[in-house]
């Protein structure tokens, strides 16, 4: 099995970016692109290829979002790096769809040598501010399924034992249904084509 693997320097989101320079403090919100405790997931089944994309705050998976400089940081990381390296041990899929990993890419400024990520200013609730730095984790799997058909729904309750902080995830699947959008939790993980 083939394996491609790239770590990009940072993967800031336009809008984080553009965060930085509100003028405004303000909380997190609905508005918020970023989270904390919420991430994202794109799948995409054409034919007899599976995509998958994870798109979260590193806090739901790392537990910070600074630039590891402490030995305990990098462990962490590294770690977690080794954990999203393995979508078959993240994702249920039927095991009767035979489905193969065929390429991965993770990306974070966590994962780069430089940290990139920017620092943003905001009140959580009011009574108190800081300066606290916002960075994602993006992972994006290629899979081969020699049997499709038989992939009726992505399992995501071991990503939600996994990463325990991960409270919601909103999933977009694409496949031989067309396109739906659904919520999914801890409680409710299975999400269906
Ligand atoms: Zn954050």
């Amino acid at each position: 099995m083939r394996r491609l693997l790239l770590v990009l320097p940072f993967a800031l989101l336009p809008l984080v970016a553009a965060h930085a320079h509100d003028e405004h403090d303000h909380a997190h919100g609905s508005l918020d692109p970023h989270e904390h405790g919420v991430a994202s997931i794109n799948a995409v089944l054409e034919g007899n290829a599976l995509e998958l994309e994870l798109d979260s705050p590193a806090m739901n998976l790392v537990g910070f979002e600074h630039a590891a400089s402490s030995d305990a940081d990098k462990a962490k990381v590294e770690s977690v790096r080794q954990q999203l390296e393995q979508p078959l041990t993240l994702f249920g899929l039927d095991k009767d769809a035979g489905c193969r990993e065929s390429a991965n890419e993770l990306k974070s400024p966590l994962f780069g040598k430089a940290p990139t990520a920017k620092a943003e200013s905001h009140g959580h609730d009011g009574s108190h501010e800081h300066e606290h730095q916002h960075s994602d984790i993006t992972a994006h799997y290629k899979l081969t399924c020699s049997s499709p058909e038989k992939l009726a729904q992505i399992d995501l309750a071991p990503l939600f034992k996994a990463f325990p902080t991960t409270h919601k995830i909103n999933v977009q699947l694409i496949g031989p249904n067309g396109q739906k959008g659904m919520e999914a939790n801890a409680s409710q993980a299975a999400v269906a084509f």
